[in-house]
């Protein structure tokens, strides 16, 4: 784990770079790290994420308890402790609400269904599809622990994503994938006529996957 003024510089460049490509609007998303085996940084309530100060993190146990900051927690800090506690690898996390795939979160779709790119296998993998909770109450966080077991990337129905990582950054590169990984997805499918990698290619591609620990 990096030191914790590190990770609170990460956790301020990831709000920018979320802002700044329009995952989040106004005060949406949020994002957390660990610092410890008890302890993380999250996101305060009611602030954009592009312009967020150190200062302005706050530190909570694993039962959300604050453990020091000024300002109030985001609302949505269940989700995220509900994957702390089912999930030791993990040590960051990204919730924003990046358009296409927030769109693809609002249909029936299955964005895993056809594989059109590799990335979609090396970056994403199995994709967590949980259902609609209504937003900071704790059936958001219910709907997160039963996909959260085995998947990196999940889809919150109508309302958004959330990605996981062993640091902030790795957290984050998993959104701007899931985005583009969406956002070329939806253009196929207004093309037409797409080219579906076939279950050899598949294959191959969790096979290097698996090889190279991705
Ligand atoms: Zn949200």
């Amino acid at each position: 784990m990096s030191l914790e003024s590190n990770i609170r510089k990460d956790i301020l460049e990831v709000g920018k770079r979320l802002n700044e490509r329009f995952f989040i609007a106004s005060n949406d998303g949020n994002i957390s790290a660990r610092v410890d085996k008890n302890s993380i940084l999250i996101t305060p309530t009611g602030i954009n994420k592009g312009y967020l100060k150190e200062e302005q993190l706050i530190k909570c146990d694993l039962e959300g308890n604050k453990l020091s900051g000024d300002l109030e927690v985001t609302s949505e800090i269940k989700m995220h402790l509900a994957v702390y506690k089912n999930r030791e690898d993990v040590n960051a996390i990204v919730h924003a609400h990046p358009p296409a795939s927030t769109a693809f979160a609002a249909t029936t779709l299955k964005l895993d269904e056809d594989v059109i790119l590799p990335e979609a296998i090396f970056s994403l993998g199995k994709i967590g599809y949980c259902s609609y909770g209504t937003p900071s109450t704790s059936e958001v966080s219910i709907s997160v622990e039963k996909e959260v077991m085995d998947s990196n990337v999940l889809l919150l129905s109508n309302h958004g994503a959330l990605t996981l990582g062993k640091d902030v950054l790795s957290a984050y590169y998993k959104m701007e994938n899931l985005e583009m990984v969406s956002r070329i997805t939806m253009y196929t499918k207004i093309l037409g006529n797409t080219k579906k990698l076939n279950e050899e290619q598949v294959d191959k591609l969790t096979k290097i996957k698996l090889e190279k620990g991705w």
